[in-house]
């Protein structure tokens, strides 16, 4: 079923096109209304970008943080982003959002002493699709030229499914790398990458997925220390997410994780509080 909603005194047209075959009207309805609560936020520059702390393995002090992005209904509710990323990416409504992101993860950047709350970097997650986008690294020179910040203070996250088609993402990857963005490889253990495959892409860092830490915990990832001191024998950083506990953190840093990222040490903030807890400058 294709569900087309036009919006009065507008000429553009959002198109989600949502499976007869397994939704039901019931379920239709709530994805129109996240695609609508989506329009209306970007329209109004609404998106709310939280960050978590993302604190090193050795002393658990702050080192980085990850930009999530919120968005709130009509209600003021938060809609989490497992319901409107993917009602994003397939309406292409995910580049307006990601550029909304970047441009307030660089607001951020200009306006607080990042050094001063222990911060080195601030990470962005970047949809395959946004990443198709052949003119994604002059929108974000100009982002970062309005804001007059450095490229090297952004981390881009790209998923390991998203680059299971490299072909459509590689030229522009390496056009933002040429640029000063270091790359993280996301949800490692959820896609098929291995040492050979990773080795064309311009990654420095590798984030664990939180499915493959939680096993570790519980006694079921063998293999897991053998592929993390592997990925830093050729270079790497490792990521370790969804660490949730103290033994996870013991465990995780026993096999050479260099940073941590968790409900253990925070969940994702909003700026202002973020601000408030690691102190601005
Ligand atoms: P992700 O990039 O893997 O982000 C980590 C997710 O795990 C976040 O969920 C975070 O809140 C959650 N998390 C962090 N620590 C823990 C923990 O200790 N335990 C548990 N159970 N969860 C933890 P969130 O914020 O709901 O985001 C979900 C996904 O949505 C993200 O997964 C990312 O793929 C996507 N996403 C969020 N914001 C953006 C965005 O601005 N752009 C794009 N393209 N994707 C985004
Ligand atoms: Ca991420
Ligand atoms: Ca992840």
């Amino acid at each position: 079923m294709s569900l087309a909603l036009e919006h009065a005194g507008q000429n553009d047209t959002t198109t989600y096109n949502a499976n007869k075959d397994t939704l039901s009207i019931g379920e239709v309805y709530e994805q129109v209304m996240i695609m609508r609560t989506l329009e209306r936020v970007l329209e109004r520059h609404e998106v709310e970008v939280f960050l978590q702390p993302v604190v090193l393995g050795t002393s658990h002090e702050l080192i980085g943080a990850e930009a999530l992005s919120r968005i709130r209904d009509e209600d003021g509710d938060i809609v989490p982003p497992s319901q409107f990323i993917p009602i994003a990416e397939q309406t292409g409504l995910i580049n307006k959002l990601g550029i909304q992101v970047f441009d307030k993860v660089c607001a951020f950047i200009a306006t607080y002493d990042l050094k001063r709350m222990g911060l080195d970097w601030v990470n962005i997650n970047l949809s395959p699709l946004q990443c198709a986008q052949q003119d994604i690294a002059e929108h974000f020179a100009l982002i970062l030229e309005q804001h007059g910040i450095a490229s090297d203070l952004i981390h881009l996250e790209v998923t390991e499914q998203s680059i299971v088609d490299y072909s459509l993402i590689k030229d522009q990857i390496l056009q933002l790398h040429g640029m000063g963005f270091k790359f993280s490889l996301d949800d490692y253990g959820t896609g098929y990458s291995n040492l050979v495959r990773l080795s064309d892409y311009p990654f420095s860092n590798i984030k664990l997925d939180m499915s493959l830490v939680r096993s570790y915990s519980i006694g079921k990832g063998g293999l897991l220390p053998v592929a993390v001191s592997g990925l830093k024998s050729v270079g790497y950083t490792i990521t370790a997410e969804g660490v949730e506990t103290e033994e996870m953190a013991k465990s995780l840093t026993g096999i050479g994780a260099d940073y941590l990222q968790g409900y253990l040490f925070s969940r994702p903030l909003p700026i202002d509080e973020f601000v408030r807890t690691y102190g601005a400058g």
